[in-house]
């Protein structure tokens, strides 16, 4: 049977493991070895225990947690040629020529130069006698398979990434706690929450959780937001609302371009309403906790589609990735949306909204 090799790179996010364990089970449903690849391309690397076969209880019992219990790691030197060479034969060693990488652009990207170079990085090992010519021979094509893991929902070409909805619920939870508290006592809560290049959490977010006022990085208020904001705050409070939620993502900014931040709203509603007005940061709360079942469905079918990937996959495939579009977990080119999910940081970057926005969209 052929050997799969499975990762988490980059952040991490609720999901991984579900993702994981679906990598894992297809695999053994379809005859496959399956290794885990710890720590990223670090471990991908440095080889020896980093890269354990799986076993049907070891991929037991970890959907249910976040985070990722192979561990991730961000790796520099994967991204030199030496690095790359180590990688490649710790998986030649073990006859590893099908990956399964889960992460951010990044991680997909270095997948991605990784299968390309293959087969320049056989030639090398062959000639510094490093892999004999039968792994040479046994191992002539490296199979790449994507699945994007972030909280941000910010990677072009699927609906969904594994992770972002736990992250929404997290956020649902904590505006819902701030909020009784804030009623009691007739406050205002400006609330941060992440996302410095896309606003979907936040946006979504306030919708969920009936924000007065929301600030994302994609639509910078209008000039004078900060007479309309108070306005709209003391309406609400003279029709008898107690409290104002208003959700700030990290990367919201004003028309000129500077950061509009939870403490610069809080400081803007003290001095013209006068309200008790308190700032909570959600953080790195809203990366952890028990992953929500649409994250867990999620990684699980798109685990379970990623090896079918692989096992259908020639030499002449490219790598691909496992999208959500509606309902239907199915493979989109992996470099075509790497590449415009950085067209639209790069629009975020230069302040294109719209041209940002009609990246992101559906094409
Ligand atoms: P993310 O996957 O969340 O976008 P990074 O951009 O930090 O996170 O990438 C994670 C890891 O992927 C890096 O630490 C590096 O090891 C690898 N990587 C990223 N870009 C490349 C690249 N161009 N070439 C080789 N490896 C890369």
């Amino acid at each position: 049977g052929k050997a799969i090799g499975v990762f988490t790179s980059g952040g991490d996010s609720q999901g991984m493991n579900s993702a994981v364990r679906a990598v894992v089970r297809m695999g053994f449903y379809l005859g496959c070895k399956t290794f885990y690849i710890k720590e990223g391309y670090q471990g991908m690397v440095d080889g020896n225990d980093n890269i354990v076969e799986a076993t049907w209880a070891s991929s037991s019992g970890i959907m249910q947690l976040g985070g990722t219990v192979i561990g991730s790691a961000r790796c520099s030197s994967f991204r030199t040629l030496d690095g790359r060479l180590q990688a490649a034969q710790n998986l030649i060693e073990r006859n590893i020529t099908n990956l399964v990488c889960i992460g951010g652009d990044g991680s997909l990207t270095g997948a991605n130069i990784f299968r390309q170079e293959w087969p320049s990085i056989l030639e090398e090992l062959s000639k510094r006698n490093r892999i004999t010519e039968e792994q040479k021979a046994s191992c002539s094509h490296l199979n790449v398979v994507g699945m994007v893991g972030s909280i941000d929902n910010d990677f072009c070409g699927t609906d969904m990434t594994i992770g972002t909805d736990t992250a929404l619920h997290r956020i649902m939870e904590c505006v819902d706690t701030i909020s009784t508290t804030a009623s009691s006592h007739q406050r205002a809560f400006v609330l941060e929450v992440m996302g410095r290049h896309c606003g979907y959490l936040a946006l979504v977010a306030s919708l969920a959780c009936e924000a007065d006022w929301v600030f994302i990085p994609e639509w910078p208020p209008e000039e004078g937001w900060e007479d309309t904001l108070c306005k709209k705050l003391s309406a609400e409070r003279s029709t008898g609302q107690r409290l104002n939620v208003i959700l700030v993502a990290e990367g919201a900014i004003d028309r000129q371009g500077n950061p509009i931040t939870a403490n610069k709203v809080k400081d803007l509603i003290i001095d013209r309403l006068k309200y008790d007005t308190r700032v909570t940061v959600l953080g790195h709360v809203q990366r952890g906790g028990s992953p929500t079942a649409f994250d867990r469905i999620l990684g699980c079918r798109m685990g379970a589609e990623a090896v079918l990937a692989l096992m259908d996959a020639t030499p002449d495939t490219p790598a691909c990735v496992i999208s959500l579009d509606g309902n239907q977990t199915v493979r989109v080119p992996l470099m075509e949306c790497v590449q415009k999910t950085q067209q639209v940081q790069k629009a975020m970057d230069e302040r294109n909204f719209e041209e940002a926005v009609r990246l992101r969209g559906k094409s």
